[in-house]
């Protein structure tokens, strides 16, 4: 942790008041992906390989590991000694080739792809289904867009990122057969401006039958929004590499936040860029757990006399069920200490 405002229990600390978001911090796919891995390590024993990061966070990764959890990037790195242990597809979802590919080399796999994420692959494919060229909104090179693109064939799919974009895309098919589907976790508001673009192009344009963007990045964003006005620093808890965690700075900044952060740890805290603030906002991304918030929480509470004020948009109540094969086990407090700290894990219905 770097230096800055005194940690000598005599000095007065400067009074600090933190807006903590609500909703914030793991969603239900995640808590779901990170739930299958636990629960393969205890029905198979280690090593259980997973590929890619289950979720955007070293936090979570790093404890999988010394759980037994092995992450690889690619199937053949998987020992052909281990080829009986599971590996656990991301919460990302993953390209048609990659579960065909585990077959062909007859391994067992669990997919914990999130729900929402299978159910925006689905309106893709209705889409393709009905003669439509797909347009995806999302940023490239995400493996949700890697995954979405991959559930089409070539050339029936494109991608489009921004506005600017949106304005000069040209479509290899009639115009009037064109249908969209977007990234989970994307803007909000950033999408309504591409969605609105391409329809001013594409009158006939097809939406998906319901929001790609998930409940969960939707609510989030609104508590940030919410939460920013007036914030002399916002923080919000996440990796660098998650989507909807450096959406989340973005929006705070939009919605009057002086200044946002993206944090992985309480040790990163520059507490001279800090300086004196009045007024902290806090959110975490989907996929940061909650025994980060509080450690972010206490390293404030060490250098300011501070009040947490919780801030709620919403409740949320989502909870998805594990792969049928984990189910009848068991999931205690201790199994997910690591990332929930002494909460109890949400209901298994
Ligand atoms: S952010 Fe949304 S789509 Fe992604 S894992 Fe969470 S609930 Fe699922």
């Amino acid at each position: 942790m770097k230096s800055g405002p005194s940690m000598t229990p005599d000095v007065i600390k400067p009074s600090l008041t933190i807006r903590l978001c609500g909703p914030r911090g793991f969603c239900a796919g995640v808590d779901r992906a990170i739930q299958i891995v636990v629960l393969a390590l205890k029905a198979y024993g280690a090593p259980v390989y997973v590929r890619h990061e289950i979720v955007h966070n070293r936090y979570v990764v790093e404890g999988l590991e010394a759980k037994g959890a092995v992450f690889v990037e690619e199937l053949d790195e998987i020992p052909a000694e281990h080829r009986a242990q599971p590996v656990v597809f991301s919460a990302h979802g993953v390209p048609k080739s990659v579960p065909a590919d585990a077959t062909a080399r007859n391994l067992f796999y669990l997919d914990a792809t999130c729900p929402l994420v299978s159910k925006v692959h689905k309106q893709a494919m209705r889409h393709q289904r009905l003669g439509r060229h797909v347009i995806l909104i999302g940023h490239a090179g995400h493996p949700e867009v890697i995954g979405t693109m991959g559930q089409l064939p070539e050339g029936s799919v494109s991608l489009v990122e921004t506005v600017e974009d949106a304005s000069v895309w040209e479509p290899p098919v009639d115009p009037d057969n064109l249908g969209f589907v977007t990234q989970t976790t994307l803007s909000v508001d950033d999408t309504a401006g591409v969605i609105a673009r391409l329809q001013e192009r594409f009158p006939a344009l097809q939406a998906p039958a319901a929001d790609s963007i998930c409940y969960a990045t939707t609510n989030r964003q609104e508590a940030v929004k919410q939460a920013a006005p007036g914030c002399d620093l916002f923080i919000v808890v996440g990796a660098p590499n998650s989507s909807n965690s450096k959406r989340l700075v973005e929006v705070a900044l939009k919605a009057g936040a002086k200044r946002s952060l993206l944090v992985q740890r309480a040790s990163e805290l520059d507490w001279d860029e800090i300086g004196t603030i009045g007024t902290l906002g806090l959110s975490a991304g989907a996929s940061a757990p909650e025994v980060i918030v509080d450690e972010i929480i206490a390293a404030f509470k060490e250098r300011f006399d501070a009040t947490v004020d919780l801030a709620i948009t919403t409740e949320e109540n989502e909870h998805f069920l594990v792969n049928r094969e984990l189910r009848s086990l068991e999931l205690t407090v201790a199994d997910m200490a690591f990332v929930n700290g002494d909460q109890a894990p949400p209901p298994r219905v």
